[in-house]
């Protein structure tokens, strides 16, 4: 047997600890777990009835086109349902756009640190990476992502807001930036925190779709939603694109029960609303925390916090999970950490252990 050559440089995706080994590890009864940026606050309450009622079909397949999620879903972002391609999670439209159009002889120019499936697809199908850091600061370096575009560029990857830093690109910037991508390549848009945004100068990327064909949004129900255990996520561009992508996708891949869910998701935008004001509540408390101690805090505009400590960061990675909190350390900053913003209560408790373990430090 010989496998692809590509997949011996990959490591299979290592999760955050299982909280179970963390108990029995440490001796700990509680766990909380900030690693990985899931809502605090569950999901809206109707999806579970919503779930219940698919429980009598679940010998039957699902609807491979969606069309009920779609029909829902395209009133609600007012977009035609041509518009519109499903995933299993926004993880696996980025399979099926590295599937569409990357092969050996292409490249590819993604953001680095950022989300690390863009990197992972891209090289299983054989593609050229070009990865482009990150500016100080945390943002897209916009200008050395088109530097790195040549003929064989076929797809650049942006992530707004980004992970795991949490900057977000401006309209002006963003649109700046399409104007000069040369048309045949694809800019992905990822906007995994869209709901958590509250920049008013984030780009309505929606409308832009009407002026840059080469434009795919993704979206996805498992961050503020709440529904990463259900694994849907969206796609939203031409209609020539998502007919032209759509071949690269499973013919089943959204199960009956999370179609199902998320519809009900949709149509619960006071739970998104509440999660919005809880999550800006609990961003406040780790700014107050960082200019307490005179840390830095990388602008978020997501559910996340990547807060520089200025020191080693898996000693205190360590030092958390020995007191039941798992985070997550980034790859490119060894002195940071990015920690989920929980509830207020569990934004309380992290943050008064880190500041014991900062001042057991100073003194
Ligand atoms: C979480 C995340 C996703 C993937 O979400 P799914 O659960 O696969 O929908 C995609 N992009 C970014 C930037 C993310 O943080």
């Amino acid at each position: 047997m010989q496998i692809k050559d590509q997949l011996k440089q990959l490591k299979p995706y290592q999760p955050g600890k299982p909280i179970e080994e963390v108990k029995k590890e440490y001796q700990l009864d509680k766990i909380v777990k900030l690693a990985s940026n899931e809502n605090p606050f569950g999901c809206s309450t109707h999806v579970r009835e919503a779930i219940q009622a698919e429980l009598e079909q679940l010998a039957i397949y699902p609807d491979g086109y969606s069309a009920s999620l779609r029909t829902d879903l395209s009133e609600f972002l007012q977009v035609s349902e041509k518009q519109l391609i499903f995933g299993n999670g926004s993880d696996e439209l980025v399979q099926i756009i590295a599937r569409a159009f990357l092969d050996q002889y292409t490249n590819t120019v993604i953001p680095s640190p950022s989300f690390p499936q863009y990197r992972h697809n891209a090289v299983i199908e054989h593609a050229e990476i070009r990865e482009v850091p990150l500016l100080e600061g945390g943002a897209h370096d916009l200008q050395g992502m088109l530097d790195a575009i040549d003929e064989k560029t076929k797809v650049v990857w942006v992530c707004n807001p980004n992970n795991p830093t949490g900057n977000h690109l401006s309209e002006a910037e963003f649109v700046a930036f399409l104007d000069q991508v040369p048309s045949h390549v694809l800019v992905v848009l990822d906007e995994a925190y869209f709901e958590y945004v509250r920049a008013e100068d984030f780009p309505n990327s929606l409308s832009l779709l009407n002026s840059y064909q080469n434009v795919i949004v993704l979206r996805t129900f498992s961050k503020a939603y709440g529904l990463a255990a259900l694994r849907v996520g969206y796609g939203i561009a031409s209609e020539e694109l998502i007919r032209a992508i759509e071949p690269a996708r499973e013919p089943f891949n959204t199960s009956r029960i999370a179609q199902a869910a998320a519809r009900a998701a949709i149509k619960d935008q006071d739970f998104i609303q509440s999660c919005r004001q809880k999550n800006e509540a609990g961003l406040t408390q780790y700014q107050e925390f960082a200019n307490r101690f005179g840390l830095f805090i990388y602008p978020s505009q997501t559910n996340f916090v990547l807060i520089d400590f200025e020191r080693d960061a898996d000693e205190l990675f360590n030092a958390l999970l020995k007191k039941g909190y798992i985070v997550r350390k980034v790859i490119g900053f060894p002195t940071s950490l990015r920690i989920t913003v929980g509830t207020k209560e569990q934004n309380e408790e992290i943050l008064s252990i880190l500041a014991d373990l900062l001042q057991g430090i100073r003194a």
